[in-house]
């Protein structure tokens, strides 16, 4: 009989499916292993824990590998370890970026975790089959292997106190490794709530120090061929069950000729099939006519730039170069012009050099530049990136304090025995020149960004702040600068957000995974009371709170313009009918989708909506006349919120997931004049 190989990308799923995309890197080591080995091994694909339990409970194979990312590293690890206590024959892969650069912290991390045998670095799939191979050189005897020092491509492990490790390489012809969705191995991922995610080129030219792809093995780029790519597209669309979605895992699309290809490919599916709705894939960092070409065959390809920070010290410290500010202008602004596309920038707080002052500019950046989101991140300190190393937590003076990482504690049910496993991670909260305080400031002001400014939610009022030259970015520091206008609901919801921020943290590892799997806190965690995305979860309370939240961002209006003396009470009169017309577009957006609301106002918001919202101050008074409105979801509305809804229902964070990632415009109702 044939021997098994079990290979692994595991998620967990106690709150909703954590890692909800198809299992793309490990599905292609098995394809690659499956077309070098098929006829002397039986191998196996693993996304969810029951299932590779039940294979486990009747089979030991003789290697488990597993994907290593900070979200799955602790589950994965619990695996192997009772995999090994009941057979020490089995050999332990881990592969994956979350694994340490230094040679010593590489050593250490072998240490700490004896039931690994294996690490592979960078691309697994030549790794893994040469790793198959040796080991059977050796009879799959692991000691006989490591005492020989054998050397095993883009692999290293331990022996005696040092590492030995194998030559690097990487494949230069992708096209070697099998298709996973064409091969059938992703099959049975289309019967769960998870986003297909293809893969058209590897490699990233960039080299950011806080990032596992900007390491200099990775800087070459090579393309899988076309019609592989196609074939997959089609094969997915022909199968997607309840998904808009499409992921790609390219780092830099748009930026190649070929791109342009791949876009035409994308548009026909979509033509054809309906499918997919929305596009989610990292934008080049050049060559933004490319880019904005390949934007413009694609429907729902939300264009931006992750810059980070705009700040030039802060991009110093990570060795990251910023796409142009015209090419970034260039880019958003194309973008601004198409009906179906959201713009977006990303930016990290608490980078080395950050500062409140230069988070605040970059952030003000990406709103003068006229993104409609800017997404806010917190700077996470990831095993495997140069940010991570002794060297930079040094010379910046990085404070960074650890927390679980969303939706990653359960209990899992692994041979005959129920264990609880949680991942952490360590995220920066400060450095030299960023104060606990004023980092907390920074959050404060990063859930007003996503909250009231982010996907539009509320564009009637910036597109008029706009029109009287006020800054969006000011009116936000604004917001956040005068608590006295917030409901007792909304400072409840601060504060929560506060605490969340800052006393969900612990010092070390140990004390956090102790303070979490404790008798008094577990279940707190597990079913999300406690441990999740603060910003995402105090969002959705916010949007919950629409009339709080409604009520405070036009008070906040209200005053901004009196401040600067521009408050008339011809504008107070638009002021207050526009939060009725806001309130029923968007309040309660995914309930009752059939029924149609009514209302009469005394300002044409037809013209209004088709003039952006951008009214002049002295031109309100011409769009008086007093109309009956319908508010409605079309058919195409109501399809896409159901699937949005279906799908995110099952995953961790749900709610706060599906309007992070969702075309939030389509959850707005439609309107007309009722006739
Ligand atoms: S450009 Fe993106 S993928 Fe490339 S190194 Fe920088 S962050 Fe990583």
């Amino acid at each position: 009989m044939k021997k098994s190989i079990f290979i692994s990308d595991l998620t967990h799923i106690h709150n909703g499916i954590m890692a909800a995309t198809f299992p793309l890197g490990a599905s292609c080591v098995y394809a690659y292993a499956k077309k070098e080995l098929a006829n002397k091994f039986n191998f196996k694909l693993f996304k969810f824990p029951s299932k590779l339990n039940e294979s486990l409970t009747e089979t030991s194979p003789v290697v488990m590998g597993f994907s290593n990312f900070e979200w799955n590293l602790e589950l994965s690890y619990k695996f192997a370890v009772l995999a090994k206590a009941r057979d020490p024959k089995v050999a332990i892969v881990m592969g994956g970026p979350n694994f340490p650069i230094d040679e010593e912290e590489k050593i250490e991390f072998f240490k700490n975790r004896p039931a690994i045998d294996f690490v592979v670095e960078l691309e697994g799939e030549l790794a893994f089959v040469d790793l198959i191979k040796k080991l059977g050189d050796y009879n799959f005897n692991i000691k006989e292997l490591k005492k020989n020092e054998e050397k095993i491509t883009n692999t290293c492990y331990v022996n005696e106190d040092h590492l030995v490790s194998g030559p690097i390489s990487r494949i230069k012809n992708i096209n070697i490794v099998p298709s996973p969705y064409l091969t059938g191995a992703m099959d049975e991922f289309f019967d769960h709530p998870l986003v297909p995610i293809v893969e058209t080129t590897r490699g990233c030219p960039f080299s950011c120090a806080f990032c596992a792809d900007g390491l200099d093995s990775k800087n070459k780029i090579y393309r899988y061929d076309i019609q592989k790519t196609k074939d997959e597209l089609e094969y997915i669309a022909k199968r997607v069950k309840n998904i808009s979605e499409l992921s790609m895992s390219d780092l830099n699309f748009g930026m190649y000729k070929q791109d342009l290809v791949t876009a035409k490919m994308i548009r026909e599916l979509q033509d054809k099939y309906n499918y997919p709705k929305t596009l989610d894939v990292a934008g080049g960092k050049n060559m933004p006519r490319r880019i904005i070409e390949v934007a413009s065959i694609i429907k729902g390809w939300h264009l931006g730039a992750a810059i980070q920070s705009s700040d030039s010290d802060v991009l110093k410290a990570v060795s990251r170069d910023n796409i142009s500010s015209s090419s970034y202008k260039e880019l958003i602004d194309f973008g601004n012009s198409q009906n179906n596309i959201k713009t977006y920038s990303d930016i990290i707080l608490a980078l080395p050099g950050d500062t409140k002052e230069k988070h605040i500019e970059s952030v003000r950046f990406g709103i003068d530049n006229n993104v409609s989101s800017v997404r806010m991140h917190q700077a996470i300190l990831l095993t495997g990136t140069p940010m991570a190393s002794k060297k930079t937590r040094i010379e910046h003076g990085l404070k960074t304090k650890f927390r679980m990482v969303p939706g990653t504690v359960g209990f899992y049910k692994i041979l005959d025995k129920k264990h609880l496993i949680v991942e952490l991670q360590e995220i920066i909260i400060g450095n030299n020149t960023l104060s606990e305080k004023d980092y907390l400031d920074c959050r404060i002001f990063n859930l007003i960004v996503t909250t009231f400014f982010n996907n539009s939610q509320f564009e009637e009022i910036f597109s008029l702040l706009k029109s009287f030259d006020v800054s969006q970015t000011d009116f936000l520091i604004y917001m956040k600068d005068h608590p006295e206008l917030y409901s007792d609901s909304i400072k409840e919801i601060f504060r929560d957000f506060v605490s969340e921020t800052m006393e969900d943290l612990f010092v070390s590892k140990d004390e956090a995974r102790k303070h979490i799997l404790s008798s008094k806190n577990v279940e707190k965690y597990i079913n999300g009371e406690l441990g999740y995305n603060e910003l995402m979860e105090n969002r959705i309370s916010l949007i919950k709170k629409f009339d709080d939240s409604c009520d405070l961002i036009f008070k906040s209006a209200e005053g901004i313009l009196n401040q600067k003396g521009l408050l008339t009470p011809e504008i107070k009169m638009y002021l207050k009918e526009l939060e009725c017309f806001v309130s029923i577009r968007k309040k309660d957006p995914w309930t009752d989708t059939d029924k149609v609301k009514s209302m009469t106002f005394s300002y044409d918001f037809e013209a209004i909506n088709n003039a952006k919202y951008k009214i002049a101050p002295n031109k309100i008074g011409l769009f008086k006349t007093s109309s009956k409105f319908n508010f409605f979801y079309d058919k195409e509305q109501k399809k896409y919120i159901s699937n949005q809804v279906k799908m995110y229902s099952s995953h961790t964070e749900g709610l706060g997931r599906m309007l992070a990632q969702s075309d939030i415009r389509l959850f707005f109702r439609s309107f007309s004049k009722s006739i």
